[in-house]
């Protein structure tokens, strides 16, 4: 088997240097992944992981919702020259998260930019959504097609509405803590669904053969199939040209 981790915060990890963390996503059948960044401060970190591992390592350049206030006056331009220098890099992670950070106001206007940007290069866009419905029923129409709901904790209702949309779903091993979790998995179109750790926060390299076994358990299909199933949807998505 071989994965795509769509999801990995290769920067975060503590007490290791990138070579011994590619050998540790290698051993672990992670054959490529994307290298999300939170905020500013990450993008040289991310920019260089990439050059330095151009083969495993899609770079993601964005602000998480959290870390809206670590920006500084030139970060536009600062995020469109890294896009522009990384023709595949999507932008990630973004979003609304309004149990964390109560400013819908300030999240909206840093978000705004990275979706026009989205849109202006045709690159996906990472999303992080928590206890943000309200807000994404308003952007839902024009948010763009390869918008990727990373780490998806929504309602089987909204995973019926967001699918006509056409967005793909990340999902780690926390996903099957949810009661609904089954159900939504059958909701979500086959070629619209990915694997992501969120490493080194939600779950661990190593859980990917768990993660795929419980997803083709539940899609009855064979183990194999699933995975390569999956890869290949990110292999689409992220490596179009
Ligand atoms: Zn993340």
């Amino acid at each position: 088997m071989r994965f795509f981790d769509t999801h990995i915060h290769l920067t975060d990890f503590k007490n290791t240097n990138l070579s011994e963390l590619i050998l540790r996503l290698k051993s672990a059948d992670i054959d490529k992944c994307v290298c999300v960044s939170s905020s500013p401060d990450d993008w040289e970190k991310v920019a260089k992981a990439a050059h330095d591992f151009a083969f495993d390592i899609i770079p993601a350049f964005g602000i998480h919702p959290w870390y809206i206030k670590q920006t500084h006056l030139n970060w536009q331009h600062d995020l469109e020259e890294y896009l522009k220098k990384f023709s595949d890099a999507p932008i990630g992670e973004c979003g609304f998260d309004t149990l964390k950070n109560t400013d819908i106001k300030a999240q909206k206007e840093i978000f705004n930019i990275q979706l026009e940007f989205s849109k202006l290069y045709h690159r996906p866009l990472l999303l992080h959504a928590v206890k943000a419905d309200e807000i994404l029923q308003n952007y839902q129409a024009v948010l763009p097609e390869n918008t990727i709901f990373h780490s998806f904790s929504g309602s089987l209702e909204r995973a019926r509405q967001l699918t006509k949309f056409g967005f793909y779903f990340a999902i780690n091993t926390r996903f099957f803590q949810k009661k609904e979790a089954n159900r939504i998995l059958q909701t979500i179109a086959p070629d619209r669904l990915l694997i992501e750790t969120d490493a080194p926060y939600q779950s661990a390299p190593e859980d990917l053969p768990y993660l795929i076994q419980r997803i083709a358990e539940v899609l009855q299909k064979d183990i194999q199939e699933t995975s390569e199933m999956i890869y290949l949807n990110a292999e689409r998505l992220f490596l179009s040209d």
